[in-house]
């Protein structure tokens, strides 16, 4: 896939990386000098590894292959300076990346997969299905890319752009243990956010990493009947499933779930879904983040009106919820998720690649 079958050498863990070169016969020292240009001092290339000999460099560069983004477009929002990235990937395909500042730091959410293959009817993310799941590396890369281009430190990361992220379960991990690695980034497990559509197995997997990142569920109903209507994974796992997957992840990692709920005008902002959404969400102390549904021109979803979502969440509150709603950032620049990549995909008039 990548580098004519030449191994990725941004995805090894340094572990594996002081195997490779002291199996070529290198000192084990070289190897963290080799990662914390790739992880410290985010190198594009072997080439910008000075202290390392030109033999080196030049024998790296024939073993192994070198991911590197480049952005092919970015759009900065003048309300509150959110940034859109869209980048290439080595074989053509694009991504789509999100810089948004808060008081707390800045916070990039980053995409798992080229394409998506989960069908969610309101997401723009997955309607041309999926091309491929990213390497670790290019997880990476996008958060890389963006603190070149910033100049500015990045403290936290949420994996919600297009991807299931549980879909590419073996690279994610791997993501995850580099990106809060004390030899690379070293971003706070705590301050990392992982969204998922509810893959089951994988959430009981992931349970026994015992992480201390924050488990998202996209859960947007009450009943399997109305999620089956919003998203085609409710057919393959009931709620009472996802529940008791969600009681054993907390149970396992004592880190609290956040649902997160995209209200969508007329389909499932009612009192009553309020109500139930309070009942799934109180007895395991989840955080609720409320999503006014971001219209797509595919499908004829709407947002629920204003009073509504106020009046959502304030019953959400009066049974006792720990409630935000998603604070829309870089109006001026946002589409739905996914947008930005269709819309480049589309006005080249190409597949899924440049
Ligand atoms: N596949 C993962 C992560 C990607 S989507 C997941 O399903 O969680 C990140 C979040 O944005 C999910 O909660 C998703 O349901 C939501 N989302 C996608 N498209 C949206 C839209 N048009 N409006 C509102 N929320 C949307």
């Amino acid at each position: 896939m990548q580098g004519e079958g030449k191994k990725d050498i941004k995805s090894m863990t340094l572990p594996q990386l002081e195997e490779e070169l002291t199996a070529a016969g290198e000192k084990a020292f070289r190897a963290k000098q080799l990662y914390q240009w790739m992880h410290v001092k985010l190198a594009r290339g072997f080439g910008e590894m000075t202290n390392l000999s030109k033999e080196l460099r030049e024998k790296c560069g024939e073993i192994y292959s070198y991911t590197c983004l480049e952005p092919i477009q970015i759009q900065e929002s003048a309300i509150d300076g959110t940034k859109k990235y869209l980048f290439r990937l080595s074989d053509g395909n694009l991504v789509e990346s999100v810089l948004m500042k808060y008081h707390h730091g800045n916070s990039v959410c980053i995409s798992s997969q080229v394409g998506c293959r989960m069908g969610c009817r309101f997401c723009a993310s997955t309607l041309d299905g999926l091309e491929r799941n990213l390497l670790p590396s290019e997880m990476l890369d996008q958060i890389y890319a963006i603190q070149l281009d910033t100049g500015e430190r990045v403290s936290n990361v949420v994996v919600m752009g297009t991807g299931e992220p549980l879909d590419n379960y073996d690279n994610l991990l791997v993501f995850l243990k580099m990106l809060t690695d004390e030899n690379g980034l070293h971003i706070s497990q705590r301050n990392v956010t992982v969204s998922t559509c509810g893959l089951v197995p994988q959430i009981e997997r992931l349970a026994e990493e015992k992480l201390q990142i924050t488990l998202a569920l996209s859960l947007h109903a009450t009943t399997d009947e109305k999620r089956r209507h919003l998203m085609p994974i409710a057919d393959r796992y009931s709620i009472r499933e996802l529940m008791e997957a969600c009681r054993y992840y907390f149970e396992r990692t004592g880190r609290r779930i956040t649902f997160e709920y995209s209200l969508v005008g007329g389909i499932n902002d009612t009192d009553r879904d309020a109500e139930e959404l309070s009942a799934l969400a109180k007895p395991l102390g989840c955080h609720v983040n409320l999503i006014p549904v971001n219209p797509i021109k595919e499908r004829n979803f709407v947002q629920s009106e204003g009073v509504r979502i106020r009046t959502f969440q304030n019953l959400l509150e009066k049974y006792g919820n720990n409630v935000t709603i998603r604070r829309e950032m870089g109006r001026d620049i946002d589409g739905a998720c996914g947008q930005l990549r269709r819309r480049t995909m589309q006005a080249i008039g190409t597949g899924s690649t440049l």
